[in-house]
């Protein structure tokens, strides 16, 4: 029998931000596998695990604040929510805001958000606003409506609800691990996920459910690093739209969680995010969107510098599936063979012998 009924239904509530009347706007998020990879473990020598989060129910770990966030709208009366979106936040807000039967309102920069995301808000009903711009763009119009207009933002910003409920994937793997580990590794965009995450060890701590604290390592896309280079960047560029962001909403949290851990903040190019993404998928099954292949590429980047004790224990958030990003999945190249419907050919095709 399975006892998992969403974030807001489980032991973690107590650590919501909400009352006993909150209701709860739920699709069954959290809980999501974590796998050891093996490949990983022997190839860098340290025990690396995976927290797939491409398994909530939208697809991404957005759902884990937007539960929250969309409980708490409710709560407050709100009709609309809006959000700013490299496309998963939007996904996300669509889908909870339907169950919830209010209304959502999206901002996506133009050309630039992966289709099965756009198609995810589409399919939710949300109101789409494609803006000619970026997704910074896309965010600071949302702040300016919702500071003016009666709609709720639920973006993560200045949002403590949405990283609240993101924070829950720590209690997650301390609760599967039995302790918190050594080292944590993400990909970073808007900042939220990092600042959620080591928000998330803290609190455990603090509970007396983990004894120690995890160095937090975050990784950018080289063109869109402005957390490494310690200024925004203008037109941020890489093909891992979700952490296409060059002016992070939760800049200081995402710098704090880095330097106050005792982590770092790096970049990966494009090239190491996309071998990572087809190793992910090749050699433990898992098929993660290209963004979220950013913190394994950049373990393997701090492997192949030589700047990782063997010994760690390491997990990594793998943030979205990669069902939603097609394009840069065919993009990235695949072989095929075509024949006729005989089985004779069908084996020639496959090398089998005669
Ligand atoms: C949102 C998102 C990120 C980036 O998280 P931030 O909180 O914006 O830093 C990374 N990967 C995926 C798949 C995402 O949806």
């Amino acid at each position: 029998m399975n006892t998992w009924h969403g974030l807001i239904n489980s032991d973690y509530r107590r650590w919501l931000p909400v009352t006993p009347d909150t209701p709860a706007i739920s699709l069954n998020e959290g809980n999501t596998p974590l796998l050891r990879s093996d490949h990983l473990s022997a190839t860098t020598g340290c025990d690396v695990w995976l927290k797939v989060e491409g398994a909530n129910p939208t697809g991404s770990f957005k759902d884990r604040g937007m539960t929250v966030a969309l409980s708490l709208a409710v709560e407050s009366g709100a009709e609309t929510v809006i959000c700013a979106s490299t496309g998963n936040t939007s996904a996300s807000a669509a889908a909870y805001a339907a169950r919830a039967g209010v209304s959502a309102a999206v901002l996506v920069p133009k050309g630039r958000i992966a289709l099965g995301k756009l198609s995810q808000a589409v399919r939710h009903g949300a109101r789409i606003v494609e803006i000619d711009g970026t997704f910074d763009d896309c965010m600071r119009v949302a702040r300016e409506l919702a500071a003016d207009h009666p709609v709720a933002l639920v973006n993560s910003v200045g949002n403590e609800l949405r990283l609240a409920g993101q924070r829950t994937v720590a209690y997650e793997i301390v609760d599967a691990l039995g302790e918190a580990p050594d080292v944590h590794c993400l990909p970073v965009g808007n900042g939220g996920n990092i600042t959620a995450t080591w928000g998330g060890y803290r609190t455990y701590l603090e509970a007396g459910r983990a004894t120690r604290l995890p160095r937090m390592w975050g990784f950018q896309a080289a063109g869109a690093a402005p957390l490494v280079h310690g200024r925004p960047v203008a037109e941020p560029c890489t093909a891992a739209s979700a952490i296409n962001v060059g002016n992070p909403a939760t800049w200081d949290g995402a710098v704090a969680a880095g330097e106050e851990s005792g982590g770092l903040m790096a970049a990966v190019s494009d090239e190491q995010i996309f071998a990572a993404y087809r190793m992910l998928a090749g050699r433990d099954g898992v098929f993660a969107e290209p963004a979220s292949a950013a913190g394994v590429a950049g373990l393997l980047d701090r492997h192949a510098r030589g700047a990782l004790e063997p010994g760690l224990r390491i997990v990594i958030t793998l943030s979205g599936n990669g069902l939603k990003d097609l394009d840069a999945s065919l993009r990235d190249g695949y072989t095929s063979a075509e024949t006729s419907a005989a089985t004779a050919d069908v084996a020639r095709a496959l090398g089998l012998a005669a």
